[in-house]
């Protein structure tokens, strides 16, 4: 089977396609990706046919998809806050993006196309956990253009008989996820301060709640939606109803580097939920054999990488 991952140079898809080389029913990898947030650095050592080319071009999507059998489209501007700083640039590469994906794939033969959507979507759906017939009520441009990438990616389905399947990822890291740039994501942000022993910084009090998952997770659930052909006729969370405080990642934080570590507390962001827990009843139901890394394994194995990137510097 040969699979092409969209945005594979990229925190999830660069793990992803280090999980996918590892599985025997995978021939070959195709990766297209700008890199315009991830690295080429990320696929070193990986034999994947790397083509640098935006989703925004239809002909270089052409190209890295000929012969594809499953499609993972990962590609996007993640990040709440980038997306309030850039609204178009947001909803072209994730919204346009992602119908250029569905639309050239209409001229394989018989894809499974698998698209990356957000827990964001939820936005101010106070309701706790999340579960995907909840009413969406995006807060951000991110949140609003992830809708319509999912959207899209049903209407592909009912329209042309395409199998797809969109996931809602929850807050992923591990491995891989870039810190020390202005939209880092929390873990990674504060992984990197501790082990800088700087003071961490904590948007608000540091009570909001998330469902954070393990990218092994991420990518072994993607790997046998694959080699299983999953598709589903709705969003699918791919989280597992678990809801940590940014300060209880502190304290973990803290048992795991064995000290102290000083939060720095600064004003809310705008866009940013209060809290997030996914149902995972569908998650659960479709894929029974995936049992979620915790939080503390998946923290220490984040660390460990850092440890190795902070050093390298
Ligand atoms: P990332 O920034 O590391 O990866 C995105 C990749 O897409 C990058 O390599 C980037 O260079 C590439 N890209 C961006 N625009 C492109 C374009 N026009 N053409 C080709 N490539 C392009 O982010 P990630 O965390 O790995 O996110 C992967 C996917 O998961 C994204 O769709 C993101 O929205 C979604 N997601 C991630 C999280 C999370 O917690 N990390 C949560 C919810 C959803």
């Amino acid at each position: 089977m040969r699979v092409l991952v969209t945005g594979g140079a990229g925190f999830i898809g660069a793990n992803l396609c280090q999980h996918l080389l590892g599985q025997d029913w995978v021939d070959s990898i195709a990766v297209i990706d700008d890199l315009s947030t991830g690295f080429e650095a990320n696929l070193a050592g990986l034999d994947v046919d790397f083509f640098e080319g935006s989703i925004l071009d239809v002909d270089a999507l052409g190209t890295a998809m000929l012969g594809a059998d499953a499609i993972v489209h990962l590609a996007a501007r993640p990040s709440v806050p980038r997306s309030i700083s850039e609204p178009l640039l947001s909803h072209a590469a994730n919204a346009t993006g992602t119908l250029n994906v569905l639309d050239v794939a209409r001229g394989l033969d018989d894809p499974l196309v698998i698209v990356a959507s957000s827990s964001s979507v939820y936005g101010a759906n106070p309701t706790l956990p999340k579960h995907e017939g909840l009413l969406a009520q995006p807060m951000s441009p991110y949140a609003v253009s992830k809708l319509a990438a999912e959207q899209y990616t049903l209407a592909w389905q009912h329209s042309y008989g395409m199998r797809t399947l969109p996931f809602r990822f929850f807050n992923v890291f591990g491995p891989l996820q870039a810190a020390g740039h202005a939209y880092a994501a929390v873990i990674p942000a504060f992984v990197d301060a501790a082990l800088r022993e700087v003071p961490l910084t904590v948007h608000g009090d540091g009570t909001q709640s998330r469902d954070f998952t393990y990218v092994g997770t991420v990518c072994e659930t993607i790997g046998t939606a694959i080699r299983d052909q999953i598709s589903h006729d709705a969003p699918v969370n791919l989280a597992f109803n678990t809801r940590t405080t940014l300060l209880a990642v502190i304290e973990e934080l803290e048992s795991l580097l064995g000290r102290r570590l000083l939060p720095e507390h600064v004003g809310s962001r705008v866009g940013d939920v209060p809290h997030s827990q996914a149902d995972d009843s569908t998650v659960r139901a479709l894929f029974p054999s995936v049992e979620p890394v915790d939080l503390a394994s998946g923290l220490a194995a984040t660390v460990e990488w850092m440890k190795t990137q902070t050093t390298s510097d």
